[in-house]
């Protein structure tokens, strides 16, 4: 078998390849090895020096409106080259074409929002946070807040389940707000995020050196991050811990965004009664999170709260639906899920489920006579399992152990307070979904889960073929969320720049805090 190419990091405004034979990318359904990714040798202090004195400068000197601009030639180009990325996705992540859209056409659509965000900022350069306030009795003396963007560098360290998409979700507000970014993926899926920066830079839509990307080890990356960096983390809540220790953040203060792992749950509301439309919502959407990307989506339901005397009907619905999910080779037209990442994660998903099995029943696994189409059982392939725990509250492992696969488990409540209870057992999660047929019973739930999740998303019979689905991304929406989902917080509209920005009280004489003004734009609520 030939030796796989290496690819390449851009730094400092050019191509370099890593030093040694590096880390081998391969398909997890075949087998086949696809490339190598390698950060050794490289000069990671020209890396930043650059992106922060050079490509910072010349990012700065273009308006919002110019930079929203540059993030339009970006989705031109991304689109262009679109069915490349599709294979290397089918390839390098065993996903599906449809699985593959969340995560390709997914990062083009947030890019292309935040074109038309960004050109509604027009040709400022600052961003102003609340109107001026006189801090004397005559007025002579105001303060007014402004948003600058951080003279430093925005590095991402992202996660394998979104090569594209993670890229793209915060590559969209770093650049509109004049910062360059340094990307380094995760390993495993790195090929596509490489080749999607690769034509990037060959498109030179955007100043030398404002995007560069390191494939392979994150070693000594940290150490390089100054007071005026930020870092934006999409990962595990194990790595985050370690990161969040190191003395960049701890001595010099930069800032650190953590988007971590999550145990969400959809909750089923007791007039969702089977045979209703709302039960037949949930039932679909139970079922469609865990199977879309394999259930790899730090999103997806891993919790299905459901009234017991819902919980036989709502087992078999599910069931019934996950029995229709063929499961293999994505490449085959016929095969509706495609595999996991990697076999190490197939292992992990495996452990996952046994010890969720220390507490919770099998109500379903699709593996027990899983026959993969076109792939073998040495392939990450994998079935959907749902587990099933009637009594909610006896349970510990259900509420804080993430299976990042095609896996959920279906809780019974006794009420919807327990309900909302049991869902906070999460600690803080990204996403809640309700379901019901009275939009308004929704509203107390709702209310009750917002302090405790990134977000809200709430389902009834008017809005079943307009609403974005419980797992889906938007970019006008927060994404994010408290506790254990990281604390953190991405998109969201405009409410993006903020991460990228210094805000600074601007204290002066009337004229000069009028003076501010001018140039500047008032960051949108
Ligand atoms: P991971 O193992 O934590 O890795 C995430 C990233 O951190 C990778 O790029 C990894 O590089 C890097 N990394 C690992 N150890 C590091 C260290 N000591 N210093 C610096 N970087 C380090 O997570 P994963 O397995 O890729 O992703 C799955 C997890 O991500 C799931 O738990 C999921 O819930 C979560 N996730 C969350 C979101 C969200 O938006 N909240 C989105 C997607 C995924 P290597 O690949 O080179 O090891």
């Amino acid at each position: 078998m030939s030796t796989p190419a290496l690819l390449e990091n851009y730094v400092a405004g050019q191509w370099v390849a890593g030093r040694g034979e590096g880390t081998t990318l391969t398909d997890p359904v075949t087998g086949e090895t696809l490339a190598r990714v390698s950060s050794d040798g490289l000069d990671l202090d020209a890396a930043f020096a650059f992106a922060r004195d050079t490509a910072g400068p010349a990012l700065r000197a273009l308006s919002f409106a110019e930079r929203a601009q540059r993030l339009s030639q970006i989705v031109a180009t991304l689109q262009a080259n679109r069915d490349d990325y599709y294979a290397i996705a089918t390839a390098n992540s065993g996903t599906v074409a449809t699985d593959s859209a969340v995560d390709i056409d997914g990062a083009i659509y947030t890019l292309s929002t935040y074109a038309k965000l960004g050109a509604s900022l027009g040709e400022a350069h600052t961003l102003l946070d609340g109107a001026a306030t006189p801090l004397a009795k005559d007025g002579s003396f105001a303060v007014r807040h402004v948003l600058r963007p951080t003279p430093g560098v925005a590095l991402f360290i992202n996660a394998f389940n979104f090569p594209s998409w993670g890229l793209w979700e915060k590559a969209a507000a770093a650049l509109l707000a004049g910062v360059p970014v340094i990307v380094k993926p995760a390993t495993s899926t790195a090929w596509l995020t490489q080749r999607m920066v690769a034509d990037v830079v060959a498109a030179d839509v955007l100043p030398r050196g404002s995007l560069s990307i390191i494939c392979g080890s994150a070693a000594g990356l940290l150490d390089r991050i100054g007071p005026f960096d930020v870092v934006s983390f999409t990962g595990s809540a194990a790595t985050a811990a370690t990161l969040r220790a190191h003395p960049a953040f701890t001595e010099r203060s930069a800032r650190i965004n953590v988007e971590a792992d999550s145990l969400n749950s959809a909750l089923l509301l007791p007039d969702a009664a089977p045979g209703t439309a709302a039960f037949d919502q949930f039932v679909r959407e139970v079922a469609r999170e865990m199977t879309v990307k394999s259930g790899q989506k730090c999103t997806a339901i891993r919790r299905a709260l459901v009234p017991l005397e819902h919980f036989d009907a709502a087992a078999s619905a599910i069931a019934e639906r996950l029995a229709k999910t063929t499961v293999g080779n994505p490449r085959n037209e016929n095969v509706r899920m495609g595999s996991l990442v990697s076999a190490a994660q197939k292992r992990t998903v495996l452990e996952g489920i046994a010890e969720l099995q220390a507490e919770a029943q099998t109500l379903y696994d699709g593996n027990r006579e899983a026959t993969f189409i076109d792939a073998d059982a040495q392939s990450a392939c994998f079935a959907p399992v749902l587990l099933g725990l009637r009594d909610g509250a006896s349970g510990q492992r259900v509420h804080d152990t993430e299976v990042f696969g095609p896996v959920a488990t279906l809780v019974g409540y006794r009420d919807v307070g327990e309900a909302v209870a049991l869902a906070k057992r999460g600690q803080g999660s990204l996403v809640v979904s309700l379901f019901s047929n009275d939009a308004l019973a929704m509203r107390a739930p709702a209310l009750a889960l917002a302090d405790a999740h990134g977000r809200v998303h709430a389902v009834d019979p008017s809005v079943a073929k307009t609403q974005t689905g419980h797992g889906n991304v938007m970019p006008q929406s927060l994404h994010g969320g408290p506790g254990r989902a990281g604390g953190g917080e991405e998109l969201g509209g405009l409410r993006a720049l903020r991460f990228y920005h210094v805000r600074s009280a601007a204290q002066g004489p009337a004229a000069l805090v009028e003076a501010l003004t001018a140039d500047a734009v008032e960051l949108p609520k």
